[in-house]
């Protein structure tokens, strides 16, 4: 089993990333993650201003997949996810969807025990471990581990936990998949622009489907899939995820373009991941019960 260390970080995902380590089809993989702060924020006194930007939003990696090449689909299992004890939140003056609303820069420190988040003395939350940051190299360019794209990236979308299988498009040798910014809770929106900020670990198995097509990345759950897509503001985001949606259905159901739309209209709940990062980054939720007739897959597996 390959175990990444947080210090092995990139801050872009890029074609020109090398791996540092590699792994066979299926083999696990533990990434050991810090925060979006690059673990920067210890305490309260501290406020986001403070903090080296040149080191936010790392992300550990990146693996390579052996025999993962451009057209083929990264399989990725979400086995595990660890947070540390505590993890930050950030009201940043100038940043997120409200700012207009805050009474400037404040920093809290949220514990985190026996799997509840305390946010004062009386509020307390379980805990709902997600991926903020996860991702393939792109085809072409550098994008930043704070930007999401059709190569996954800072997706922030609370339905990436354990249990779930995130399928991701390759396009570089290997895929080169790196991981970060987990969050211990996070609403849909993120409006403030954090969750609770967490470093961990999260273990993965890592697997391919070869020569699949995939435009974007999809979420497996135990009941739905999500098709996730990201756009420059709230309405491309949406209908770029219906488009997919449409798609994803019309290849694998026997059904009309008028049809797979009406049931689009029925069953499929259009949602909102997050709207603060520099693109936006809404998912399309298909019921697998509600389509069971045709068994819906992404392909057979290698
Ligand atoms: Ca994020
Ligand atoms: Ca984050």
């Amino acid at each position: 089993m390959v175990k990444i260390k947080a210090d092995q970080a990139i801050y872009s995902f890029s074609p020109g990333n090398k791996p540092v380590a590699t792994i066979k089809p299926g083999e696990i993989a533990i990434f050991e993650t810090k925060d979006c702060f690059s673990n920067q924020i210890e305490s309260e006194d501290q406020l986001f201003e403070s903090a080296d930007w040149s080191t936010i939003n790392p992300a550990t990696g990146p693996l390579a997949v052996e025999g993962a090449s451009k057209g083929d689909v990264l399989v990725v299992d979400i086995l595990d996810i660890e947070t540390a004890k505590f993890g930050v939140m950030t009201a940043v003056a100038d940043m997120g969807a409200i700012p207009h609303l805050l009474d400037g820069s404040e920093t809290k420190i949220v514990s985190i025990e026996g799997g509840w988040a305390k946010f004062n003395e009386e509020l307390k939350f379980p805990v709902k471990p997600m991926v903020g940051v996860i991702g393939t190299a792109p085809a072409e360019g550098d994008i930043p581990c704070g930007t999401p794209g059709k190569h996954g990236g800072n997706m922030d979308t609370k339905e990436i936990r354990k249990g779930t299988r995130l399928y991701l498009p390759v396009w570089q040798e290997g895929g080169l998949l790196a991981i970060g910014d987990l969050h211990a809770l996070q609403a849909d929106g993120e409006v403030l622009f954090c969750g609770v900020e967490v470093a961990g670990r999260v273990t993965v198995k890592a697997d391919l489907l070869k020569n699949t097509d995939l435009s974007t990345p999809i979420l497996e759950t135990e009941d739905f899939f999500y098709v996730i897509g990201s756009a420059e503001d709230l309405d491309e985001a949406a209908k770029v995820v219906m488009e997919w949606t449409h798609a994803f259905l019309k290849q694998r159901l026997p059904l009309t373009n008028n049809e797979v739309g009406m049931l689009m209209s029925l069953v499929c709940d259009l949602q909102i991941s997050q709207i603060v990062d520099p693109l936006i980054t809404c998912r399309m939720a298909i019921p697998k019960n509600a389509f069971s007739p045709y068994k819906i897959s992404l392909g057979e597996r290698e």
